[in-house]
């Protein structure tokens, strides 16, 4: 079961011992949906552990896109970027997990796909860095201010998944 603590959300397990729950935003931007890899992306992060709380296929408005990637509004490449992420469906989530935040990066690879290693998403399954496939919330705070941009609360959906006691002990 699930307790609000002043550290967020923990999960206690049937041997009572206690996991730090983090969620993380992960997103497969219009590339990764235009050449059919939804399910192989997915598939990673349900074969490590981590669990799917909250999807959706939409396609951002350009304005959306810009303040999804506020931080890198000096860049030169932030008005194609912006263009780029408005040009198709992305496929929205939100995943849940020990350590999401952090190893949901792992899993995805560098920025650079020239520079990703392989066996990462990036690494295997994209060429440069302009179609990178798949974003994913570098710490903490975006990964609140990610969610918070892309759902609305009633859209996060807490479950027990029967797996987690063989996940987690
Ligand atoms: P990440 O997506 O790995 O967190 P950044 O936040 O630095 O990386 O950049 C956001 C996105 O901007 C990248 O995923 C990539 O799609 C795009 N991007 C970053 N650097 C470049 C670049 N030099 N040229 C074109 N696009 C870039």
């Amino acid at each position: 079961f699930y307790i609000m603590t002043s550290q967020g959300l923990k999960f206690e397990c049937s041997s009572m011992s206690e996991i730090q729950m983090e969620r993380t935003f992960i997103a497969i931007k219009p590339d990764g949906v235009q050449r059919g890899l939804i399910s192989e992306i997915l598939s990673r992060f349900e074969r490590k552990g981590f669990k799917l709380v909250a999807i959706k296929l939409v396609v951002p408005s350009k304005e959306f896109a810009q303040k999804h990637y506020h931080d890198l509004k000096d860049r030169p490449f932030f008005n194609g970027l912006c263009d780029f992420l408005s040009s198709g469906p992305v496929l929205a989530m939100v995943w849940e997990g020990e350590g999401v935040i952090k190893y949901g990066r792992k899993l995805i690879g560098a920025t650079d796909p020239q520079k990703s290693e392989p066996g990462t998403i990036r690494g295997d399954l994209a060429v440069v860095v302009g179609r990178n496939i798949i974003h994913g919330s570098d710490g903490p705070e975006t990964a609140k201010a990610e969610i918070g941009l892309w759902f609305e609360p009633r859209e996060l959906v807490s479950y027990t998944s029967n797996e987690e006691k063989w996940i987690y002990g």
